[in-house]
């Protein structure tokens, strides 16, 4: 009987657990937190009643059927589409950029096609292959919307100019020349009606998986029994950082509650360089389906991480590159490791990303049968 090892309880460990469980092995998975679930952890306060998205608000959405389908086998998936409002200067906008933010922003009332016209006609045409985000903004926005609506708040998030930046993460979010605002493109969007912990906890119910929490994966963890061992932690922990510390941004939230309703939205944005913090979630109008009285926001709030804080946001600057690849290399002589996911792969993914990548895994190495 095979024997694995999962290090972390997030996505990519719960899929995998998951997907090995149904066949004739034994699973430790364990995780240092002391709960399941990594960045997607929910909570139902005790006070307000508000499910909470401890580590941010996670909203589900795919084009990926296989992963839309595989996720409805542990949860109810409740119809929900994000609609997030930017403030700038004194003015609430419609996000993603769409028609009704270019009329608004610019006095007009351009149809779609005169909407379209203008727009490629504010974009930099110099511009041919965007080789960062703010040329990719400034190519198919120009330079106004970009400075209100990306310039500030990139800076805020990420701490660095946007030219430092990939263009790949300014091509995560739409321009429309029409009334759609809906933050995401995807075919499939939704929230889990009680919350992701409770996915988790589905996922991994099985005779053949045992769970360790608050279990710290370090040098000295015993792994010589585990015919595998699938590491979802991060590459440059996993090395003791010998050849240096990869950047993350992280965030951290400022929690306030009042009666009835806040901001009379889920997600709203602040583009101002001067506001210190990026958005503001008021986590109950993620479940339109419940009623609270009490109601619960968090103003979000980013910085670089540092030692004790959790990384969030994989920066991927030149030099972080350098070092990646330096453990990359070392990842190679390993024999029986996979590393997979967000932090062991150092990259921006959407649950959905991790999860078809689990999937993927698994179905490639013939795991699973
Ligand atoms: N962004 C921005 N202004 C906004 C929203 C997003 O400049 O109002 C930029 C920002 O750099 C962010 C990126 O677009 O990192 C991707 O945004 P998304 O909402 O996908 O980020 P996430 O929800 O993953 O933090």
């Amino acid at each position: 009987m095979k024997k694995y090892l999962i290090v972390g309880a997030g996505f990519s460990g719960a899929v995998v657990a998951e997907q090995l469980s149904k066949t004739d092995c034994e699973i430790l998975v364990i995780d240092e937190r002391a709960h399941i679930g990594g960045n997607c952890y929910t909570e139902r306060e005790k006070d307000t009643g508000v499910m909470i998205h401890k580590y941010g608000p996670h909203i589900f959405n795919t084009d990926n059927k296989e992963v839309w389908e595989y996720i409805q086998q542990f949860c109810e998936m409740m119809p929900y589409t994000n609609r997030v409002k930017a403030e700038y200067k004194g003015n609430i906008y419609s996000l993603p950029v769409n028609l009704h933010t270019i009329n608004q922003f610019f006095g007009k009332t351009l149809n779609p096609k005169e909407g379209k016209e203008f727009i490629e006609n504010l974009g930099d045409k110099s511009i041919v292959e965007p080789k960062n985000f703010e040329e990719q903004a400034l190519k198919f926005l120009g330079n106004d919307l970009y400075n209100a609506f990306f310039y500030g708040y990139t800076k805020k998030q990420w701490g660095c100019e946007p030219t430092e930046l990939p263009a790949s993460i300014l091509k995560r979010l739409p321009v429309r020349f029409n009334y759609n605002d809906n933050y995401y493109a995807s075919t499939y969007q939704g929230i889990p009606k009680d919350g992701y912990t409770a996915i988790f906890e589905k996922m991994l119910d099985r005779p053949n998986i045992e769970i360790q929490l608050n279990t710290k994966f370090n040098k000295d963890f015993d792994t010589s029994e585990y015919d595998q061992i699938y590491y979802t932690g991060p590459i440059d922990a996993f090395f003791d950082y010998k050849y240096g510390r990869l950047s993350y941004r992280t965030v951290f939230f400022e929690r306030g509650e009042v009666e009835g309703d806040y901001q009379g939205n889920a997600v709203i944005n602040y583009a101002d360089p001067e506001v210190p913090f990026t958005r503001v979630h008021e986590h109950k109008h993620f479940t339109p389906w419940e009623q609270h009285e009490k109601t619960v926001y968090f103003k979000e709030y980013s910085k670089e991480t540092e030692e004790q804080d959790v990384p969030y946001y994989p920066k991927r600057l030149k030099d972080d590159m350098v070092i990646l690849e330096q453990y990359q290399e070392e990842v190679k002589t390993l024999n029986n490791y996979v590393f997979l996911g967000r932090l062991a792969t150092y990259r921006y993914m959407d649950m959905h990303h991790v999860i078809g990548e689990a999937l993927g895994v698994i179905r490639d190495a013939g795991d699973n049968k």
